[in-house]
């Protein structure tokens, strides 16, 4: 049978667009559906535009810093407005390069929400189109829980977008986007608390990484509350929300921004038309080639509930073209060893097993940890510490993971992982010249270790 295309991606986002050019590179007849935003989450409400506010952020500690060399500044103002509409003035252009990027590599691009209708059909503005193989690359959406006053939360969906930068700030949740956010509303001035239900947040991390933040916060004056969740938000007469804990405490502020995780995007997406099947937690259920049960579906990225994680969107939309396009080409996405940033003030990166994780899967594990101030903080007051920390394995003398949390942590940690994923041992480490005088050259000046 003779389809309009070989496939249809429903999804521009960052796995959908990767594989759509790539399979439109190999030959491929290709089309791509895109309802919201070009881009999808990273460009439009997530990595990008958090980043931007993560660096707006960072100014008011360099301001305080600089009087350490010599600067006088006068009293340093911020405006939400004009980071928020350079923010979007700067996402607009994103799309504009995101749109000419797919028109160039010859998809048909359809703007418009996406149904698919049977396995081989797609429906969209009342249009079907058929497709030897359609992709599910349609990401993830904030999950709130369906608390009283759920309501009167917002997401982050919603925070890229508010008109003003609330006074108070409750902030729920302890993973990526919980953490990031707490730093960027501390950052630009408002009084911040993060309230995680857990012992402590980042669960999964490294827990020297954790606990250190904890500390780095803290002194940073963020109001940290864990073993806390809210029960019941309700809003005041005079606008303001009051939140009701579950232990009874009572705590006002002017936003509650949650960030409890995010489910699937799979809404009027007609799997029921389909064989697709869903994992436990609603996630589309793929094997090892992003194959679904029906056999002319595929998924990929947060749909499918792995790594939620551009640069692992991205390989998997490589991986996808190369399968169904370039199989001569094609090899498996590798889950090990992938690093990641958590773009906290001061920023955590980290690849490789953590602490915990190597014992637990058996290795003979040694510790190498450095803690210290910053070169850049010795001509001022501020005490923040780096935390710098490698796990070894003491038979075979692998490097199993790297952790740091300090500034540019994100930065240092991706040449690591180079390292880490060529096999690195210690020696490798230690043989290697640092780069002086910089943080990063702590990573091969550790010798002795701290715990075996
Ligand atoms: P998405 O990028 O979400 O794209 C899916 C697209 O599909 C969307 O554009 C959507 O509109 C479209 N769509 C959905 N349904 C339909 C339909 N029926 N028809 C047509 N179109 C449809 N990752 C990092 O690596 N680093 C970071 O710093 C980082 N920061 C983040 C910060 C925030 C606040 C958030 C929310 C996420 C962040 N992420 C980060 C995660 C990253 O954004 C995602 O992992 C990545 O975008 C997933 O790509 P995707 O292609 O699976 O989906
Ligand atoms: P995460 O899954 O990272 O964290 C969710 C947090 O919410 C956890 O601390 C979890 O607690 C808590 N939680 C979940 N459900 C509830 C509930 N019902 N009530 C109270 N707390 C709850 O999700 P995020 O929303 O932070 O981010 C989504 C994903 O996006 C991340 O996992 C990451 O993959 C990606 N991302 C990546 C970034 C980066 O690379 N820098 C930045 C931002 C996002 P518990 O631990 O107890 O389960």
């Amino acid at each position: 049978m003779a389809y309009d295309f070989d496939l249809y991606v429903i999804g521009a986002g960052s796995g959908g667009v990767r594989a759509a050019r790539f399979a439109a590179g190999f030959g491929a007849k290709v089309a791509v559906a895109e309802s919201r935003y070009l881009g999808g989450t990273c460009v439009n409400v997530g990595c990008v535009p958090k980043k931007l506010l993560v660096y707006g952020a960072h100014f008011a500690e360099d301001f305080e810093q600089s009087s350490g060399f010599g600067w006088t500044l006068g009293e340093a103002e911020f405006d939400w407005a004009t980071l928020i509409s350079n923010k979007d003035r700067e996402i607009n252009r994103l799309n504009g390069i995101y749109r000419t990027l797919l028109i160039n590599s010859g998809v048909t691009l359809h703007e418009g929400h996406a149904k698919i209708v049977d396995p081989h059909t797609v429906e969209i503005n009342g249009e079907r189109f058929t497709a030897k193989n359609i992709l599910i690359a349609t990401g993830g959406w904030p999950q709130i829980p369906e608390i009283p006053g759920h309501e009167h939360a917002i997401s982050s969906n919603q925070a890229f977008f508010l008109k003003e930068l609330p006074k108070r700030v409750l902030v729920v949740g302890g993973g990526y986007i919980a953490v990031e956010f707490a730093g960027i509303f501390h950052g630009l001035g408002a009084e911040t608390t993060l309230l995680y239900r857990g012992d402590l947040f980042l669960r999964g991390f490294d827990g020297a990484v954790r606990k250190h933040l904890q500390e780095e916060l803290s002194k940073r004056g963020m109001d940290l509350q864990f073993n806390a969740d809210i029960e019941r938000i309700e809003k005041l007469a005079d606008g303001s929300l009051k939140a009701t804990l579950k232990d009874g405490r009572e705590l006002e502020a002017d936003c509650v921004f949650y960030a409890t995780g995010r489910r699937p995007m799979l809404d009027n997406l007609g799997l029921e038309n389909t064989g697709v099947t869903l994992d436990k937690k609603g996630f589309v259920e793929v094997d090892e080639q992003y194959q679904t049960a029906e056999p002319s579906i595929l998924a990929l990225g947060d749909v499918i509930g792995r790594v939620q994680l551009t640069p692992v969107a991205l390989a998997e939309g490589m991986a996808v073209a190369r399968r169904l396009f370039k199989p001569e080409q094609y090899r498996p996405v590798d889950y090990k060893m992938i690093p990641t940033a958590v773009f906290s003030l001061p920023n955590i990166g980290t690849v490789g097993l953590t602490e915990e994780e190597a014992r637990e899967a058996g290795h003979d594990v040694v510790i190498f940890e450095s803690r210290f101030r910053p070169m850049k903080l010795t001509l001022t007051d501020c005490q923040e510490r780096t935390l710098m920390k490698l796990v070894v394995d003491g038979k075979t003398d692998k490097v199993l993971g790297c952790h740091m949390v300090g500034p540019d942590a994100g930065e240092i940690v991706q040449g690591l992982a180079i390292a880490l994923k060529a096999g690195a041992t210690k020696r490798d480490f230690d043989d290697t010249i640092g780069v002086h005088p910089t943080a990063a050259e702590e990573f091969v000046t550790m010798r002795t270790p701290v715990a075996g």
